[in-house]
């Protein structure tokens, strides 16, 4: 990880010409609750040890905020979290690139609850993220980190529920932090339901993935506007292009920038990569071996589209496999509800399409499969990433049917200098399963 000295960043202020673009799909109505099921559930340890002895109460954090650190099970700060939370808990602007599962969540949330001051009715934090179970996973662990600060409110915002529902939550208990999707957050900063005028802290997770499309790039550019011109701006990736980065800090000022410009630096360690090539047609019958044959705790099996998703999944639960589905297309209370039945142990098995593919931590996700393989390395990066948290172990199998399949294999293999080699006939469970 290298860490770049500050440079100073022009204000960003660009008016720009984009194309108009759609959040997904608005149907059923949710509940969209952060609140009700948040645990304080202690995180897995893997194989990874801090390769820093200092404990968290080297960054003189608030009190409250080191108990909820201690019940979460954490021990010792991430590499990023030893790098990024001095800064981040005064006040500096971050771009921070690291990655997967290494913890990047922890950084922005202690650093914003270590400064925050809950004042009744305003809204002083918003963070943004690319879908929305992603924003109900962060709105989460705002709240098991402020398990003791009583008076602090969390909000969770999105699309696919009733604007009603969002605007009575806004009157009534008007929370200070709120995560949210950039086109519900943008549609209620619009109508004035929501007061965006005293932010004094603005988060993007996933930033590169929210801002290279044009669309949600607009989206969140209008939403800064709205945001005072003093405030704390922190936005995190695993993947940062150089490009991004430029677009990046035109929203910062003189910020500490955190990048892995190796990018060989990226590839987990922990996780054993395999592909595997055959035919389409034969990938059905493979998968259900494999599936046989394998332990795992959980698995998350990747597929191109949404049809082939509801497809897929229909097969697994006719041949008893403990399998849910997973795509944009799906009533939103239904989608809060199969992310948490999976979350929670419920299944164990998901097939998704890439909206599940970033920045979604379930801990005991051992096995990815790509049963269509990515569209690019970066993508390939990110679903693998779901596998291997925190260093735990996992195991990545990428069916490789056509030549651009074969493309993008190479390409992973070349950016991250990680050999893939052909799935053997067996494997040794405790490679890819921790004890
Ligand atoms: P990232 O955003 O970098 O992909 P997350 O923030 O989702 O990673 O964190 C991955 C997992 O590691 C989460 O389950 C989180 O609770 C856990 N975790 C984060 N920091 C620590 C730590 N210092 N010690 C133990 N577990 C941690």
């Amino acid at each position: 990880m290298e860490v770049e000295a500050s440079k100073p960043a022009e204000e960003f202020g660009g008016e720009e010409e984009f194309v108009d673009y759609e959040e997904e799909e608005e149907t059923v109505p949710a509940e969209s609750t952060a609140k009700e099921d948040a645990d304080g559930k202690p995180a897995s340890k893997g194989t990874y040890v801090g390769l820093h002895s200092a404990g968290f109460k080297d960054f003189l954090l608030k009190p409250e905020l080191l108990r909820a650190i201690q019940d979460c099970g954490f021990e010792h700060p991430s590499e990023v979290q030893h790098e990024c939370i001095p800064k981040a808990t005064l006040g500096t602007d971050v771009l921070c690139q690291a990655k997967s599962g290494m913890g990047k969540t922890a950084v922005f949330t202690l650093a914003v609850l270590h400064q925050l001051e809950p004042k009744e009715g305003t809204v002083s934090c918003i963070v943004l993220g690319h879908t929305r179970e992603l924003a109900y996973q962060i709105a989460r662990e705002f709240e098991r980190f402020s398990k003791y600060m009583p008076d602090l409110k969390v909000g969770v915002i999105y699309g696919g529920v009733p604007l009603k529902q969002d605007k009575e939550m806004l009157a009534t208990s008007t929370p200070h932090v709120i995560v949210g999707t950039p086109g519900r957050v943008l549609d209620l900063a619009q109508k004035k339901i929501l007061d965006l005028s005293h932010i004094k802290f603005f988060v993007l997770d996933e930033c590169d993935k929210m801002l290279e499309m044009t669309d949600m790039r607009r989206d969140v550019q209008d939403i800064f506007r709205t945001t005072p011109h003093d405030k704390q701006v922190m936005m995190f990736s695993a993947t940062l292009a150089k490009e991004i980065r430029a677009i990046c800090k035109k929203f910062m000022q003189n910020p500490m920038e955190v990048y892995v410009d190796d990018e060989t630096k990226l590839t987990l360690h922990g996780l054993l990569q395999y592909f595997l090539k055959l035919k389409e047609a034969e990938k059905n019958r493979k998968l259900n071996d494999l599936l046989d044959a394998l332990e795992f705790n959980q698995v998350v099996i990747f597929v191109k589209n949404v049809a082939r998703c509801t497809q897929l999944n229909k097969l697994l639960v006719e041949c008893n496999f403990p399998s849910i589905a997973m795509h944009a297309r799906l009533p939103q209370a239904e989608r809060i509800a199969r992310y948490k039945a999976f979350k929670d142990f419920k299944k164990r098995i998901l097939v998704a399409t890439d909206i599940f593919g970033r920045g979604i931590d379930v801990e005991r996700v051992n096995i990815v499969i790509n049963y269509d393989m990515s569209a690019d390395a970066d993508s390939y990066l990110h679903r693998v990433g779901r596998a291997g948290r925190f260093g735990t172990k996992g195991l990545a199998i990428s069916f490789i049917s056509s030549d651009e399949d074969e493309t993008t294999l190479n390409d992973v293999q070349s950016r991250f200098e990680v050999a893939i080699s052909e799935l053997p006939d067996a494997i040794d469970v405790s490679s890819y399963m921790t004890a």
